[in-house]
């Protein structure tokens, strides 16, 4: 009974994590997403989502292999997971390349701070590739509940456009909504 109880979770997890990093998928971050809208809303407390994507990702698959780009996301997705032990906390895989972060009662200046610290530790982080070390750095757009949106896809669209200033300004940063 023990290992069939065991196997269920593992099915469970699977459905609601991503394969390659272990971080949340898409899907189960927009359904805690609209629960956690809804309880800051009564809690009358702030909440951030945070937006990132590797820079020039294509380049580096183009350069060393798409093998050794999985390398990287995974490395970057271990980096979000130390970085966000809590389990309040909730980071995804959000897309490819992409991943998303909710801080929940967080203010945006405390997630801008929250986001610079993760900026700067991903580009920090050396990756291993073929006794080579490798770098990656990242760009973030950062929104917060309410201030910048009331609903979730205002929330997300936000962040998302803050993210798309932040590549259009260089990358390797963080931009406010
Ligand atoms: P930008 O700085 O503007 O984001 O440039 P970019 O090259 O990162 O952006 P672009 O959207 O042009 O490329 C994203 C790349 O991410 C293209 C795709 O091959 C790669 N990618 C997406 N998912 C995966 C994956 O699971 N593994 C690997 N290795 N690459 C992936
Ligand atoms: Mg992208
Ligand atoms: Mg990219």
């Amino acid at each position: 009974a023990h290992r069939i109880g065991h196997g269920v979770r593992l099915v469970e997890d699977m459905a609601i994590r991503d394969s390659l990093t272990g971080l949340f998928l898409r899907r189960y971050l927009l359904e805690r997403l609209s629960q956690e809208i809804s309880r800051h809303m009564r809690l009358n407390q702030p909440l951030c989502f945070l937006m990132l994507d590797l820079d020039d990702f294509k380049s580096y698959n183009d350069r060393y292999g798409h093998p050794a780009g999985d390398i990287v996301l995974k490395s970057v997705g271990r980096t979000l997971a130390e970085t966000f032990p809590a389990a309040g906390d909730f980071v995804c895989r959000y897309g490819g390349e992409e991943f998303a972060v909710v801080l929940p009662s967080c203010s945006k200046e405390k997630g801008l701070e929250i986001a610079e610290t993760l900026r700067q530790k991903i580009a920090a982080t050396g990756i291993l590739l073929r006794r080579q070390e490798t770098r990656m750095t990242v760009s973030i757009g950062v929104a917060v509940f309410p201030g910048d949106a009331q609903i979730k896809e205002e929330l997300i669209n936000k962040a998302d456009m803050a993210l798309y200033k932040a590549k259009m300004a260089g990358r390797n940063r963080v931009i406010a909504a």
